[in-house]
Parts: structure tokens; C-alpha cells; sequence
């Protein structure tokens, strides 16, 4: 069956997996969403004992059904790779009883982004080529941390690419500045800019929407795309490792065939948890999908009230990478929810942009059963992380924290026994810094930690708990700086240009 794709907000149809990769988002500033949902039409105990590329393959076939076999294999086989620090891919470690953690850390920048982002470029490279594109595709990218160095990662050295990517000079922790500015590739740029991520993603909408740059760069052999979360090719790959996590269980006898489970996902702009929710409309048998949010909780109070409202105080929090106020994702679960009418979800989304606020029907609100929403504060944050190591040994990072504390609060609250895998979006490694403070209450880490950078900080972790540092940040400690570049705000279509051309 042929899987098109169509917008949200009704401005497009009937468009090829491969043209929706390219174009990122639809003209009409929509989402690209399938026309239907494809039934995972084959059987889980089949997919049990498969690698993971062999569970990837038959998921992500069903929607980006354009690709040939051959096409969509060799993407997915030079994603899967040596970048993994293991050849599971995504392993599943147990806790406790019937719960399991499945690491989504394990590639090249130590969270869960990377799943997505190490395939992209090469769907999308291949996108190209069946579309005739021969433009070299620049990949521009305002970031406030983690997406710019999973991006970069993943556009490395990729034929026909160039990448570029810009951050706030002055509004990223040291170590993600690190990472970045030690970027290798002949084909990548990273920028600082002088601004705040907000003026850096301001820009780059504007660059997106510029018809004579698009017309300049297109002279000199160049297009833009985006490798951002709204893009159906970072979506997809991310339906796959919740199938591959069920096929686990079935593997490991941990549950029947056809037995429900829960899937618990920190969520920030609603990304991770929308492919779990595909993976289920699919027919993975899941019971209930459980929302974890920090103390931002727009996603909280909307799926308790039905009312989305973004009108609040923005907090920062020890979970950076879920501080967000609007979700983008869930435009595609509002699509659906409306009973896929696209005027509906636009007058919806509209209203959000206006206002700062939409509400839903009860009638809609029915159609989020199977969604529980909670919190965690950035105190239970702290308290789940030092709980988790204390009764089983068990390393975790913040976000992953919040969705821990949030499922125990579930299960407290509906009594569900069901076996239950919780996502774990990052490497403790990743924000050493309050793995650290959260530890201090049942190890012997030292109180005075303050002076100490983030790499002796690794160091001592790795010391305490006897897990290893892994090779992303060994490879960042003495790496050179490549990328010294800043520039203002106003400077970076310039900038970019000369990145370009200029040499
Ligand atoms: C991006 C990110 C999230 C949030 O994922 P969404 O798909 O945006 O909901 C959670 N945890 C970590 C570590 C992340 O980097």
C-alpha cells in the first residue's frame, strides 16, 4: 500500500515519504502527517530475536513506502553502525519489577536524538537523488544545545550535504559548546552568534523564507532543508525502537504475544512520544502512553483540562531539553484528534499563535484515553535519580528522571501492573553536573563539586558508580577547536554565504 502524505493544515496532499523528507515543513506552515496509518501487518514474535536494522526496516517500509528496499536498507544499515557503542542499538535494562528502560543513548552524541538524526541525512540524501535534485542540500540549524551536535554528528562527511549551525554564544553549557565547536567535517559550520537562541531561530526562519537567497544559493548549486524535529524523516525512524522493544520483551519471555504495555516518555516538543502513538495506532499492543513533563507542564495541564495554554512563566529546569512551552509534535495528535480536519486544526493552531491559547471538545478530550500526563518537580527530579542508584544500582539522567517519577506516580495512581518501558532519552554523562549534586545524598561524593569542570566531574561519576565514561565526551576533552566563528544575528545570511561560496 502507497503511504502519502498531507498537511495539517489542508494547504497540501497526496505527497511522496521522499518529497515531504526534502520539503521538511508544508508550504502552508502545516505538518506533513500519512494520509492513513499503516498496519504493522507482521507478526511481533516474527520480529523477536531480529537485529535491530531488521525490526527498523520492516517499520519504517510501511510508511516511506516511495523508497525501494534497496534504497531504505542501505540508509538504515549506514545509520545503525560502529557510531552505536553497541550493537543492540537500543538495549533494555530492567528494573525493578516489569519495568525496563530502553537506552536510546547509545549513539554518537549520548541522547536519544541521535536515533533520528544518524539516519536523516541519509534519507534524505536519497530523497534527493529520486526526486532529481541535484542541488548540494545545506542543512541550517538554530539550536539551543543538543539537536546542533546530533545534527552535526549525523551530516558529517554525508556526500552531497552541508551543514550548518548556529548557537548562542553565551547560552549553552560548556560542554555542549565543546562538542560543537570540536566538529569534524570538511562540510560543517558552526556559528556562535551573539544573540539568544531565539534570535538565532528567528534568523533562520527568515533565511528559509527568503526567495532571493533561495534564488542566489540555487545559482551556485545549493538548497535549504531543515533537520528539525517537525521533519517526517526524524519522526518515522523513531516509530521503530518502540516495535524493536516489544519484540525484546517477547524475546526475553518477559511478556505474552499480543499482551499490553505502557510506554513512558519525557517529553518536551512532543517528537518521541507522537511515534510511540504511531507505533500503537499501527497495532503495537499498548495500553496506556504516559507524558512526562518537567515543570514546564503545558502538556500536563492539557491533558487533564483540554485546554493548551502556553501563556506562563518559561522555567529553567535541570532537564533542559524538555523547556518548552510549544510542543510543535502535537499539531499531529490535534490533526487527528480533530478527525483529521485540517481547517479545524488550523483554526486551532491559529489561535495559539494569536492568543497563546486553544481548547478542545469533549468529544476530542475522549480521543486521548489512552494518554496519562504528570510531572515531576526538579526536586523529585533529584530524589528518583538518588533512589534509582540506591536500590538498583542504576544510572540515570534528569529527563529520564522525570519520566521514572512520573510512572511511579502513575502506577501509584491507576494500580496498572502492566510491563512498562520507559524511554531513556540521554546519557547520565550528558548533564553530569546534576547526576552529580542528585548522587551526593547516598554516595560519598563531596559537597564542594562547584569548582570542579564537567570533565573531572565525569571522571568522579565514573569513579563512583563504576560506569563509564563514554567515548563522546573522551573525544571532546583534548579535541581541538575548529569552529571559532561569531557573528550578530543580522550577520548570518552573510555568514552563511561566505561558508558557501567563499572558498
Ligand atoms: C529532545 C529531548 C527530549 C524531548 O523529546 P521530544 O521529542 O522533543 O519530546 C527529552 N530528553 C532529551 C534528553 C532530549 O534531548
Amino acid at each position: 500500500m502507497q503511504i502519502l502524505y498531507k498537511s495539517t493544515r489542508g494547504g497540501e496532499e497526496g505527497v511522496p515519504a521522499s518529497r515531504a523528507i526534502l520539503n521538511g515543513l508544508a508550504s502552508d506552515g502545516g505538518l506533513y502527517v500519512p494520509e492513513t496509518i499503516p498496519e504493522l501487518d507482521i507478526s511481533l514474535e516474527e520480529l523477536a530475536g531480529k537485529p535491530y536494522s531488521f525490526v527498523a526496516y520492516e517499520v519504517m517500509r510501511r510508511f516511506l513506502t516511495d523508497f525501494t528496499e534497496e534504497e531504505l536498507k542501505r540508509c538504515i544499515l549506514s545509520a545503525y553502525d560502529e557510531k552505536f557503542d553497541t550493537p543492540e542499538i537500543a538495549p533494555l535494562h530492567k528494573t525493578g519489577e516489569n519495568t525496563y528502560f530502553l537506552e536510546l543513548y547509545h549513539g554518537a552524541t549520548i541522547a536519544f536524538k541521535d536515533m533520528a538524526l544518524s539516519i536523516l541525512p541519509y534519507l534524505m540524501t536519497t530523497a534527493a537523488r529520486k526526486n532529481n535534485v541535484k542541488d548540494e542540500i545545506v542543512i541550517l540549524t538554530a539550536t539551543s544545545g543538543d539537536t546542533g551536535k546530533a545534527a552535526l554528528a549525523g551530516f558529517a562527511d554525508v556526500p552531497g550535504t552541508r551543514i550548518v549551525v548556529f548557537y548562542p554564544k553565551y547560552g549553552v553549557s560548556p560542554v555542549q559548546e565543546k562538542q560543537m565547536v570540536t566538529q569534524k567535517g570538511d562540510n560543517t559550520c558552526v556559528i556562535g552568534i551573539t544573540g539568544n537562541f531565539d534570535d538565532a531561530q528567528t534568523a533562520v526562519k527568515k533565511m528559509f523564507e527568503d526567495k532571493k537567497l533561495a534564488e542566489q544559493l540555487s545559482e551556485k548549486g545549493f538548497r535549504f532543508s531543515s533537520a528539525n524535529s517537525i521533519n517526517i524523516g526524524r519522526l518515522v525512524p523513531q516509530i521503530a525502537y518502540y516495535v524493536w522493544s516489544y519484540a525484546r520483551l517477547l524475546e526475553q519471555n518477559a511478556i505474552r504475544s499480543e499482551e499490553e504495555i505502557n510506554i513512558v516518555v519525557p517529553t518536551g516538543n512532543f517528537g518521541n512520544i507522537l511515534a510511540a502513538y504511531y507505533a500503537r495506532q499501527m497495532g503495537l499492543p499498548v495500553h496506556t502512553l504516559v507524558c512526562a513533563s518537567n515543570e514546564n507542564k503545558v502538556l500536563y495541564d492539557f491533558f487533564r483540562t483540554g485546554v493548551y495554554d502556553r501563556r506562563r512563566e518559561f522555567i529553567l529546569t535541570s532537564s533542559p531539553s524538555m523547556d518548552i512551552l510549544i510542543s510543535s509534535n502535537l499539531e499531529r495528535l490535534i490533526y487527528r484528534i480533530c478527525g483529521n480536519d485540517a481547517s479545524l486544526c488550523a483554526e486551532k493552531m491559529n489561535s495559539l499563535k494569536a492568543d497563546g491559547w486553544y481548547d478542545i471538545t469533549e468529544e476530542q478530550k475522549e480521543a486521548l484515553r489512552c494518554f496519562y500526563g504528570g510531572y515531576c518537580s526538579q526536586e523529585e527530579t533529584k530524589q528518583t535519580i538518588a533512589a534509582l542508584y540506591k536500590e538498583e544500582k542504576y544510572l540515570i539522567d534528569t529527563h529520564t528522571a522525570v519520566a521514572a517519577d512520573v510512572y511511579r506516580k502513575y502506577r501509584e495512581a491507576e494500580k496498572d501492573p502492566r510491563p512498562t518501558v520507559i524511554a531513556c532519552t540521554a546519557s547520565p554523562y550528558k548533564f553530569t553536573r546534576s547526576v552529580v549534586e542528585a548522587l551526593k545524598a547516598v554516595t560519598d561524593i563531596p559537597s564542594d563539586t562547584e569548582e570542579m569542570d564537567d570533565f573531572a566531574l565525569a571522571d568522579l561519576l565514573q569513579q563512583v558508580t563504576g560506569m563509564p565514561v563514554p567515548k563522546a565526551v573522551e573525544e571532546i576533552r583534548n579535541a581541538p577547536v575548529l569552529h571559532d566563528k561569531v557573528v550578530d544575528a543580522c550577520d548570518m545570511p552573510q555568514a552563511v554565504m561566505s561558508f558557501l561560496v567563499g572558498r
